[in-house]
C-alpha cells in the first residue's frame, strides 16, 4: 500500500487581492495554512475554513515547512523578512521561503549572502492573472531559483497557478525580472491604445468600426483584442489591482532598465502617464484608469 506524501504545512503573509484567493485555493487544496496579515479581518474566512493565525511573521515561519509572501512592495517585503518579529526569525535552518509578490531581488539576495550558513531555500515567483486568477486558482507564475527547490514546491504552486504556465524562467531573480517586463509591456499597450482610440474618435471614427479594424490588423494585441473591452464594455478599470501598485511595478521596471544600463525611454513615458492617473484619480484608482485620462481629454468615455 502506498501512502500519500504528507502536505507541507504552508505559511502565508499578505492577504489582499491576490493572497485572499490564493490562500482559498491552498486551504481548498488541503494544505494546512498559518497566515498573517496586517489587517487581521482579512483572515476571518480562512481562520474559520480551520487556518491558524500567526501573530508574527517569525511566528508564521516557525509553523510551517514553507512560508510564502504576497505583499505589496519590495519595502514591505523588507520589513516583513528582515524586521523585527520578521521571518527570519523563525523560520527554521534549511527552510523554504516563496516570494510571490511583484519585486526585485534586493531583500532576497542579502538574506542569502548574511543567512548563507542557515542553507535557507529561497524562491522568486511573482504571479500574472489579476486578482480574478487568483480567486480561480489560475495564475500564471514565474519561478526563479534552484530546480530542485522549485520542483519541490510545484504541488503548492499548482495550488494556485496553471500547471501549464507555472514556468521555471530561470536563477534567482528572473521571475522577479519576467514579471516586470510583462507588467511593462502590457501598460505600454494600455496606454499606446488609450491614446489611439482618442485620437481616431477624435477624428470621427466610430468607436466599433476603429477597434475592430484594429483587432483584424497587424497592430492587434491581445490588450486591444481582449484586455480593453472591460473598460470599453463595462466601465471596469479593474480596481482588484490598484494604480499604486501599478506605478510601483512601472518604477521598479524603469530602475531595473538603468541598473542594467539599458535606455528605456517608451517605459520612462508609460510611467510618467501612469503616475499622472495615479495624481488625477487616486491610489485605489483601478490599474486601467490612464484609459480616463484621455477620455477626460477627449470629452467623452470610450464605450462600445
Ligand atoms: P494588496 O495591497 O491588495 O494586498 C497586500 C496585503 O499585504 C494587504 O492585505 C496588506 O494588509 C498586507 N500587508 C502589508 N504589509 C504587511 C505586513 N508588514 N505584514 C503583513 N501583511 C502586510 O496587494 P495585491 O493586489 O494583493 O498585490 C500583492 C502583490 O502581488 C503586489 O506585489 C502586486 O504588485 C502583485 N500582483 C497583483 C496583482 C493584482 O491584480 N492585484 C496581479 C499580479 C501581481
Amino acid at each position: 500500500m502506498t501512502s500519500e506524501p504528507a502536505r507541507p504545512t504552508v505559511g502565508f503573509i499578505g492577504l489582499g487581492s491576490m493572497g485572499s484567493g490564493m490562500t482559498r485555493n491552498l486551504q481548498q487544496a488541503g494544505y494546512a495554512l498559518v497566515v498573517n496579515d496586517v489587517r487581521k479581518e482579512a483572515a476571518e474566512q480562512l481562520l474559520a475554513a480551520g487556518a491558524r493565525w500567526g501573530e508574527t511573521a517569525a511566528e508564521v515561519a516557525a509553523a510551517s515547512d514553507l512560508v510564502i509572501t504576497m505583499l505589496p512592495t519590495p519595502r514591505h517585503v523588507a520589513e516583513v523578512v528582515t524586521g523585527p518579529g520578521g521571518i527570519l526569525a523563525g523560520i527554521r535552518d534549511g527552510g523554504t521561503w516563496i516570494d510571490m509578490s511583484t519585486s526585485v531581488p534586493e531583500v532576497a539576495d542579502q538574506v542569502r549572502a548574511e543567512q548563507a550558513h542557515r542553507g535557507l531555500r529561497i524562491l522568486d515567483a511573482p504571479v500574472s492573472g489579476m486578482s480574478v486568477g487568483a480567486a480561480k486558482g489560475t495564475l500564471q507564475i514565474f519561478v526563479g531559483g534552484d530546480a530542485q527547490d522549485v520542483a519541490r514546491v510545484r504541488p503548492v504552486l499548482e495550488a494556485m497557478g496553471d500547471p501549464e504556465r507555472i514556468l521555471h524562467v530561470g536563477a534567482h531573480g528572473a521571475g522577479y525580472a519576467v514579471k516586470l517586463m510583462i507588467n511593462q509591456l502590457w501598460f505600454s499597450h494600455l496606454v499606446a491604445t488609450a491614446e489611439v482610440l482618442s485620437v481616431g474618435v477624435k477624428a470621427g471614427v466610430d468607436l466599433a468600426v476603429l477597434r475592430d479594424a484594429l483587432v483584424a490588423s497587424p497592430a492587434n494585441s491581445t490588450f486591444v483584442e481582449r484586455d480593453v473591452l472591460s473598460v470599453l464594455r463595462d466601465g471596469d478599470y479593474d480596481e482588484g489591482f490598484a494604480i499604486a501598485l501599478a506605478c510601483k511595478d512601472l518604477g521598479l521596471s524603469v530602475d531595473l532598465a538603468r541598473a542594467v544600463g539599458v535606455p528605456a525611454e517608451v517605459s520612462a513615458l508609460v510611467e510618467q502617464v501612469y503616475r499622472r492617473a495615479r495624481a488625477s484619480y487616486g491610489d485605489r484608482a483601478g490599474e486601467m484608469t490612464p484609459l480616463r485620462l484621455y477620455e477626460d481629454l477627449i470629452g467623452r468615455d470610450l464605450r462600445l
